[in-house]
């Protein structure tokens, strides 16, 4: 018998088992995932939670419900990976062999690991809205905040949904607005990159949305420390911005046992191929999703077309055969842009997010890089399809690899360029 080990039963690895166990006799091979809790949580509902639509019981699902029958799940806490010798030891002393393993134990916020942003104003005046927690402390919060200077944050790059501290920022303008309040909230978007984005194209899209919203933007912000006392965030080059209420995305990273097993990079990611997520180091270790490092978006998107390719090359991988299918970097973000509308990037390794329709070209019904009602229903509807169909493993109507059929390339790219200098 072979033994197939997943770290991690989040988006990436649900998907790669669900996938997996159809196409693995159950006779040659065993398939087991190991995830700390039993609580699958739909992050992309976290945005909504501080404003009201979202209840998190809408959000969270039982893990074992989401997995196919004949995959284990083992509920503990991956301690350290031993690659030379093919285990897997959890805190609580059981180990657990592999002949492969895929590691996809996602990234998290660790406000732990900048001075000052976890004192006494943690959950007072300084929030996150990154975990579930985080998100209901803030919802709290702006239920009854009376006003003042809001402030925006992300800590450093890369961050998991790179779109989400924006679409932050557009959601609390449509919020303060239908409380009647927004005259007394200045807010201000912080942000390490030298843009709204990390794309040009789509970054001076997105600062002429702030713009239009009176959203201040602060760019090149390399935070150094909160001052609680103060309540203001420092800069390394000793920028001080002050803030009522500050909604950070904390600095992300891989998992801490990453790091203990020697298998990361500064930030606890796993160093793989880019387009097979097989380790250049152990020949048979994968990293999939968040995990990996991989030069695209950590996106719930990229996981799936991921898990897609992965699939075809697991199975030749493990056959002896050479890895044929290759991974383009394909991202999509719905970009929640406040009022009931959204615009939708689609991008991968090489190409800039672009103007057209999606997924089918021409016809759409979704609009790329345009703010539209129909594409916040994609969003809103994304909640469904994400139980019922990408968990699941069924295969989705749109495409594995990014296409450029239904782009509108020279043109409009001109003219957004312009508009950007
Ligand atoms: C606010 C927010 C909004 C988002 N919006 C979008 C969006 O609109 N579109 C989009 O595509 N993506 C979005 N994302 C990103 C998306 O949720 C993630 O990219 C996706 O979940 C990544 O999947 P993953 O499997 O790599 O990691 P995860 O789904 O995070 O799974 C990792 C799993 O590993 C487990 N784990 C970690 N360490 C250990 C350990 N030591 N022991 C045991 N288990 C461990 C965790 O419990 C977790 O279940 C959003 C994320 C956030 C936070």
């Amino acid at each position: 018998m072979k033994r197939l080990l997943v770290l991690g039963a989040g988006t990436a690895g649900t998907m790669v088992v669900n996938k997996l166990r159809p196409l693995l006799s159950d006779d040659e091979w065993a398939i087991t995932v190991v995830d700390q809790d039993d609580a699958h949580q739909y992050q992309p509902g976290f945005l909504f939670i501080p404003f009201g639509p979202y209840k998190p019981g809408d959000i969270v699902k039982p893990r074992r419900d989401q997995l196919r029958a004949g995959v284990d799940l083992v509920l503990g806490e991956i301690d350290l990976v031993r690659p030379d010798q093919n285990t897997v030891d959890l805190a609580d002393g059981r180990s657990l062999d592999y002949d492969y393993l895929v590691i996809a134990t996602g990234t998290s916020p660790r406000p732990d690991q900048t001075p000052g942003m976890m004192g006494a104003e943690w959950r007072q005046s300084v929030f996150d809205f990154y975990t579930l927690d985080g998100a209901r402390a803030l919802a709290r919060k702006l239920a009854t905040w009376e006003g003042g200077r809001l402030v925006v944050h992300i800590t450093e790059m890369p961050i998991k949904c790179p779109p989400a501290p924006l679409e932050f920022s557009f959601l609390a303008d449509s919020f303060f607005e239908k409380r009647g309040i927004r005259d007394r909230v200045d807010i201000t978007y912080v942000t390490p990159l030298d843009g709204a984005f990390t794309k040009p194209v789509a970054s001076g899209l997105l600062a002429g949305m702030l713009e239009e919203r009176q959203i201040a933007i602060e760019p090149d912000f390399y935070i150094e420390r909160v001052d609680d006392e103060a309540k203001t965030i420092v800069s390394y080059d000793e920028r001080v911005i002050p803030f009522d209420l500050l909604v950070t995305v904390p600095l992300n990273m891989g998992a801490d046992f990453v790091a203990r097993s020697g298998m990361g990079d500064e930030l606890n990611y796993v160093p793989v191929d880019k387009h097979t997520f097989l380790s250049p180091k152990w020949d048979n270790v994968f990293a999939i999703g968040d995990a990996s490092d991989i030069p695209t978006s950590k996106a719930g998107s990229v996981a799936h077309f991921a898990v897609d390719v992965f699939t075809h090359n697991f199975l030749q991988h493990v056959s002896g055969e050479e890895m044929t299918h290759r991974f383009d970097g394909h991202a999509n973000c719905f970009v929640e842009s406040g009022a009931g509308k959204a615009m939708l990037i689609d991008f991968n390794y090489d190409v800039e997010p672009l103007p057209g329709k999606y997924p089918i070209p021409g016809l759409g019904p979704l609009t790329l890089l345009a703010e539209r009602r129909m594409n916040h229903w994609g969003k809103l509807m994304f909640k469904w399809i994400y139980w019922h169909g990408l968990l699941p493993g069924r295969r989705l109507p749109v495409p594995t690899s990014m296409s450029m059929t239904g782009k509108e390339v020279a043109t409009t790219t001109t003219r957004e360029m312009e508009k950007v200098q």
